[in-house]
């Protein structure tokens, strides 16, 4: 297991320059050295040859689960009539492939914001014990909603709740199952028919439970709003994140708070596209229609965020799994540099966690890194092809990465949606 990096091209995850000529020095799991390399590469010493490292790269906003019926290409054959019925335990197969199949892309940690069956808590135990390899993990357990049609729709990713006091009861709730984190819905979904993402759909009274007693146990809340006025709610109730956010865009003078307040935002702007074109066959066409404009909204927040000096995360709320960078080649489309990008793929995203020893590479955070082919500085949409990556390091151990089953249970290489965007990235240079 090599513990010095050599010859090192840096780009530390906080958007700084890039710097040759150094060498990283991992002990006991955690960045010991940050340096100049200087002279010939010490015996024991891994020489990369100017090669660019990397922090690990987090995805601040995904779904664990076992169900792949909007994630392509990935997880078992879509089940035909009359075969063997399927063991619902075959899920857990499921969770265990999708965690491996992103540690392979480069993904080392990720943040689950809502899942069946607590289906990221199970997951997130069965990597801390050695069971599956996987990135690090942490759920917010099921989503605290108020009553409301989503909940008709979501089933166990939900725990509706309404009042003061019973939003506190679901925090509470969500820290036994496991939960790391507290989501709440400020507003309704873009995915529900019966549902009008715009208005708030907690009262002020209701975010603030949330927040204070999340906040009072030590957790952080991230905070799903559509609409302005459920963003606006959610600033003000202090929430931690703001999950898509799209409607910030009116209004620069709630994204200035955020930038004062450190409140990140994470834009998901992969969400929108799904949507409006992937799966528009899934939806109604009045949610698709709505998709297309909030999509176009989406990217004007993004513009309007960087320029408000928020801290961005990249968060993909898409699948397959392995898929995650799609997101950061279309944060660069976007408008953000390709050292915002890594930087909203690494110390943003870990602001998002709530986690100042992950997303950089600097003396006392944790060995998650990764040994890049190519200039990802001059073009992060690269890192959207696994196969750029040429190591991938969790906690100071190199992973053991199978890239042919990046695509899961089918042996046919990288997801075709996640190469495709990033060849079309690197043919456009
Ligand atoms: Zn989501």
């Amino acid at each position: 297991m090599p513990d010095l990096l050599w010859n090192v091209r840096l780009v530390d995850g906080t958007g700084a320059r890039p710097r040759d000529g150094c060498l990283v020095r991992v002990e006991d799991g955690r960045i010991a050295e940050v340096a100049a390399a200087t002279g010939p590469a010490p015996p024991g010493a891994l020489d990369v040859q100017g090669r660019t490292v990397l922090p690990g790269l987090i995805d601040a906003h995904c779904h664990l689960s076992s169900d792949t019926s909007r994630s392509p290409g990935f997880g078992p054959p879509a089940e035909l009539h009359g075969e063997e019925p399927r063991a619902r335990a075959l899920g857990h197969y499921v969770l265990a492939n999708a965690a491996r199949v992103m540690l392979a892309a480069g993904i080392t940690a990720v943040r689950d914001v809502g899942s069946y069956d607590d289906e990221a808590i199970v997951l997130r135990q069965a990597v801390e014990l050695g069971l599956a390899d996987g990135p690090r993990i942490t759920s917010c357990g099921r989503i605290i909603s108020a009553t409301a049609p989503g909940g008709a729709i979501f089933g166990t990713m939900y725990r509706e709740a309404d009042g003061p006091w019973e939003m506190r009861k679901a925090v509470r709730e969500q820290l036994r199952r496991g939960a790391g984190f507290v989501k709440v819905m400020a507003t309704g979904a873009r995915s529900v028919a019966l549902e009008d993402p715009e208005p708030a759909q907690l009262t002020r009274e209701e975010l603030e439970a949330v927040v204070d007693e999340a906040h009072r146990l030590g957790v952080r809340v991230a905070a799903h709003a559509e609409g302005l006025e459920g963003a606006r709610l959610a600033v003000e109730a202090g929430v931690d994140t703001v999950e898509h956010g799209l409607s910030l865009h009116r209004k620069p003078a709630l994204l200035g708070r955020m930038a004062e307040q450190g409140i990140v935002l994470v834009p998901t702007l992969t969400t929108f596209h799904d949507l409006a074109e992937r799966f528009a066959d899934h939806f109604p066409v009045a949610l698709v229609e709505q998709a297309k404009r909030q999509r176009e909204e989406a990217y004007a927040t993004l513009v309007a965020a960087r320029s408000a000096g928020v801290v961005l995360a990249m968060g993909h709320d898409s699948g397959p799994p392995g898929d995650n960078l799609v997101e950061l080649v279309r944060m660069v489309d976007g408008g953000l540099s390709s050292l915002e990008g890594i930087a909203a793929a690494t110390s943003g995203a870990a602001r998002a966690l709530g986690r100042e020893d992950l997303g950089r590479i600097a003396p006392g955070a944790l060995g998650d890194l990764l040994v890049v082919d190519g200039d990802p500085a001059a073009d992060a949409r690269l890192l959207a092809d696994p196969r750029r990556i040429d190591m991938v390091m969790l906690g100071g151990r190199v992973v053991d990465r199978d890239l042919r089953s990046l695509t899961g249970f089918d042996d046919g290489g990288p997801s075709p949606c996640a190469t495709g965007l990033a060849a079309r990235a690197v043919s456009a240079r």
